[in-house]
């Protein structure tokens, strides 16, 4: 190993991606920001980092940075210049692309075509590919199209020893176990993604929404189990508790205790509108009916069409699987209850796996930031741990030994994104 001096180290890697792609910020401890513009230049920087012993960090949008404070140097690789759609396949319905191409800028370029990565929630849109198969998080995935990593068909990677990997790009690839699946969700502690081959779908020939009143929670959730037990597909649902549909609705007034559930349908004509009538039909099973189509408009502007949403950032986020989600919801109304709150909801991100309850507190009728309400939520929060739920947002603190003991075999010296997944 070569003796670590800021100088040698900066001269390594402008071997590697040139002098004016890297930048020295910091002093004692200094963080070397570099852009690399190609997967080899990513091998080139690994190698340097390895030699050195230098902590790498990828780094997207740069939404969700994976580096601590100064404390020792480090290098935080930008993937910003890998930006380039590599191939379209328009008969197989496959893109390549490159990690640092941005969600918007990849719609963008297979909007043109009449093709959509799927009907993903917008933070797919504002992150880069890479970071969108690095961080697996409900976020990305959808009653309609699945995880996103379902769509991942090849990854392309740089591992800790400086070698480019390929995962198979081949219908049915039946020789060993999946590396581009570990590769999704390891935020690169694994391998640092340059490029993935992801399914497209064809932009729906149709779309519907609908809005319907149930007479509870419960009730709206049982409507939309049913249908996704039934098979529909929907491209986004909602479900809002009256107090929540008050202050995301100006103007509506829901007898306490009901709930408004919001949806869209997509895809060829007769499917679309077939899923809707499923859709209606669980409604009117659990007791509801429909509403004004008018609110499921702006939910879906808000969602899309970028108009903004009259409320603050939930304070929690809680998953829950299917049969938790009532639950859930219960324990954290009753939590915020017993601290002298109130707490209101929406349930969203529907996919196999469940759903996301948004929570956000009020006292006085003024609404909590998470921020100034601490005690609340952490209590709110063991009270959803506790009925099941599992707390979104925040880093796993422990990774599991069997994923532990793959890091520790492919980056033996703890170069790739040290800090991150326990
Ligand atoms: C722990 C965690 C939980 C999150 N939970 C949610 C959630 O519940 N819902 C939601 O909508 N969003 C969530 N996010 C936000 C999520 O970060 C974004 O959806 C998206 O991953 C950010 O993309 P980005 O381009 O900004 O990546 P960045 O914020 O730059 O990076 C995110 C992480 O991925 C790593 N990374 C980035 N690019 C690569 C690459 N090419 N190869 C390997 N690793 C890479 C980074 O080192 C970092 O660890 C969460 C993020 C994190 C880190």
């Amino acid at each position: 190993m070569s003796p670590f001096t800021t100088a040698a180290f900066e001269a390594a890697l402008a071997r590697a991606v040139d002098a004016e792609h890297v930048a020295v910020k910091g002093g004692v401890f200094p963080a070397f920001h570099v852009a690399p513009a190609s997967a080899a230049e990513i091998c080139e920087v690994v190698v340097a980092c390895r030699e050195h012993r230098v902590p790498l960090h990828p780094a997207g949008v740069g939404g969700r940075p994976s580096y601590a404070p100064d404390d020792r140097p480090r290098v935080v690789l930008a993937t910003r210049r890998l930006a380039q759609v590599v191939q379209l396949d328009e008969t197989s319905l496959l893109v390549e692309a490159q990690a640092g191409l941005g969600g918007l800028e990849l719609e963008r370029i297979l909007a043109r075509r009449g093709l959509s990565v799927g009907d993903y929630p917008p933070v797919v849109l504002s992150s880069t590919l890479g970071g969108i198969l690095a961080v697996r998080t409900p976020g990305k995935s959808s009653a309609r199209h699945g995880f996103f990593e379902d769509a991942v068909v090849a990854v392309s990677a740089v591992l800790a020893n400086g070698r480019l990997v390929h995962t198979r790009l081949a219908p049915r690839r039946a020789t060993g176990p999946d590396l581009a699946r570990a590769l999704c969700g390891s935020e690169g502690i694994i391998g640092i993604i340059t490029s993935a081959v992801l399914r497209v779908h064809r932009k729906p020939e149709a779309r519907f929404l609908g809005a319907y009143l149930l007479p509870s929670i419960d009730a709206a959730v049982s409507a939309v189990l049913l249908a996704l037990r039934e098979e529909v597909m929907p491209s986004g649902l909602r479900i809002y508790d009256s107090e929540e549909a008050g202050a995301h609705f100006e103007g509506l007034v829901l007898p306490e205790g009901q709930a408004l559930l919001v949806a869209g349908t997509a895809g060829p004509t007769d499917l679309a509108a077939c899923d809707r009538d499923l859709l209606g039909s669980a409604v009117v099973a659990e007791g509801g009916g429909e509403t004004d189509l008018g609110l499921a408009e702006l939910w879906w502007r808000r969602l899309h069409a970028g108009e903004p949403t009259p409320a603050p950032a939930p304070a929690l986020q809680v998953m829950a699987r299917p049969s938790r989600l009532r639950a859930v919801y219960a324990a954290v109304k009753a939590a915020a209850a017993i601290a002298g709150a109130a707490a209101r909801a929406h349930i969203s991100r529907f996919d196999v796996d469940g759903a996301v309850v948004f929570f956000t507190f009020c006292r006085d009728g003024h609404v909590l930031l998470a921020a100034d309400a601490g005690a609340l939520v952490a209590s709110c929060a063991a009270a959803a741990d506790t009925a099941g739920g599992w707390l979104l947002g925040a880093r796993a603190t422990k990774l599991d030994s069997y994923l532990l003991a793959l890091k520790r075999a492919v980056d033996p010296d703890g170069i790739m994104n040290p800090g991150v997944l326990g």
